[in-house]
């Protein structure tokens, strides 16, 4: 199971048998626990960033409309064999599967449009018509983990569920333009593509076999193997020696038929209208099965080898197949990778709004420490936005006003206990040269709020 060889490769440790423990790839007690390899831990001080950015995809999101779901983590693993497909990477080779207690075989979902649809069917929620949802979580896929590609990451995932589209295709990549442009991001390309409907594919897929067969000397092992498995899967290959034999490839879009090819067209015309630059690019495949039509990328160059930041498509066949043909609707969607979005956001040096708090309070003394809090809380009724933080840690007045400092805060609020007796207490700029004051507690929140 995947998982077991996850957490004993992560830590480096075998088993030695001599732990005394009883479960297969337990460490022994003396050892120190780790975390599971290509797993991050995002510490206090990345999360501002990561906020930055969910907020301005909330609130972007929310301007057009779209409401948040929230499905769980975990699904049936039919649900991803069926959707994403047995032929690929992602089933094949990294998916978290386990069995429960019950003797489910369940799944730690490695991408969430598939969960976004089972609801959707679940509880009825295209008979209220098109549905425009998204949904921000962590994804599971055992990879090889290295830079911008991990074990556990995150994604945005934005659904449009029951519209037949092109608008709302186009819709999807001006959502990305205008994130970007909210983020203060630059360099980033988006490329199109359509892949058809399935019967186009199948036409496709027989002339692409036809053609890697016949230089099959020139395939790598990956593949040859994918001549058989997901052929248009080649298209994708990243290895510098089959570059010249995929850009010979015949191109999907000679093959579209008419409808497909207006579909793709009315992409372009909205998206020329609107201003939005994109490039056409017919090798253009995705890693799931479940594409049909209009394929897209956002990509950029500042990230090295993971250049897809967002990955998106149609998927008119999905809502039949995961409800067992009872109902159909066309859809279409994309997933943007939080972890590369981030990376971007420091790659431009793009910080998020300063975190310190505003003031600091050191108590030094027994009354002194009792009344801190009581006076804290005063405070914040008075000023609901103010961050202020009460000192935590022991020592004496010099350690904790070098901890007021180390905070960041602009001014220290010292309370000894003979400010207790005369109820006042001190309020120290901590980033001017302006003097120390006495404060009365009553007059605290005016003072504060003059100083801000
Ligand atoms: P996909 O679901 O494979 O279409 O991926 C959509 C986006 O998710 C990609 O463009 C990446 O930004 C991100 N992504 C996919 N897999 C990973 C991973 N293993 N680690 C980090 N980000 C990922």
């Amino acid at each position: 199971m995947a998982v077991g060889r996850a957490s004993s490769e992560s830590t480096g440790a075998a088993d030695t048998g001599q732990s005394g423990t009883s479960h297969p790839g337990e460490l022994p007690r003396m050892t120190k626990i780790t975390g599971i390899r290509g797993m991050n831990d995002i510490s206090p001080s990345q999360t501002p960033a990561w906020q930055m950015a969910e907020h301005a995809a909330r609130e972007v999101l929310a301007t057009y409309g779209y409401r948040e779901v929230r499905p769980p983590i975990v699904e049936r693993t039919e649900l991803f064999r069926r959707s994403v497909g047995e032929g690929t990477d992602i089933v094949e080779k990294e998916m978290y599967t386990f069995t429960d207690r019950g003797g489910d075989s369940l799944t730690l979902r490695p991408e969430c449009t598939a969960s976004c649809v089972r609801a959707a069917i679940e509880h009825g929620w295209l008979r209220e018509g098109g549905q425009r949802i998204w949904h921000i979580g962590p994804m599971f896929r055992y990879e090889r983990p290295q830079k911008g590609r991990y074990r556990q990451f995150h994604q945005l995932d934005v659904e449009c569920l029951g519209f037949p589209g092109p608008d709302v295709d186009a819709e999807l990549m001006l959502i990305l333009a205008r994130l970007w442009r909210r983020l203060g991001l630059e360099g980033l390309e988006l490329q199109i593509n359509s892949l058809g409907s399935r019967p186009t594919q199948a036409r496709y897929r027989e002339l692409l076999v036809e053609y890697f067969q016949r230089n099959r000397d020139a395939l790598d092992d990956d593949s040859q193997r994918r001549l058989t498995t997901n052929p248009l899967r080649i298209l994708d290959s990243k290895n510098p020696e089959m570059q010249q034999i995929v850009a010979d490839a015949p191109s999907i879009l000679d093959h579209l038929d008419p409808a497909e090819a207006a579909h793709l067209d009315g992409i372009r015309a909205m998206l020329d209208q609107a201003g939005l630059a994109y490039s056409l690019n017919p090798r253009l495949v995705r890693g799931l099965d479940y594409y049909t039509s209009t394929v897209f990328e956002w990509v950029t160059n500042r990230l090295g080898a993971q250049n897809a930041v967002c990955g998106g498509g149609r998927y008119d066949g999905l809502v039949a197949e995961v409800g067992g043909g009872g109902q159909s609707a066309p859809a279409i969607g994309f997933a943007l990778g939080m972890e590369r979005l981030v990376a971007l956001l420091e790659e431009a040096s793009i910080e998020p709004p300063a975190s310190a708090p505003d003031a600091y309070l050191v108590a030094v003394g027994d009354a002194a420490a009792g009344a801190a809090h009581a006076l804290a809380e005063r405070v914040r009724d008075a000023l609901p936005e103010l961050r202020l933080v009460v000192d935590a840690a022991p020592g004496g007045m010099r350690a904790k006003m070098k901890r007021a400092d180390r905070s960041g805060a602009r001014m220290a609020l010292i309370l000894g206990d003979d400010e207790v007796a005369a109820r006042t207490v001190s309020l120290k700029p901590l980033r001017s040269d302006s003097q120390q004051s006495a404060v009365a507690w009553a007059e605290l929140p005016v003072r504060l709020a003059a100083e801000e």
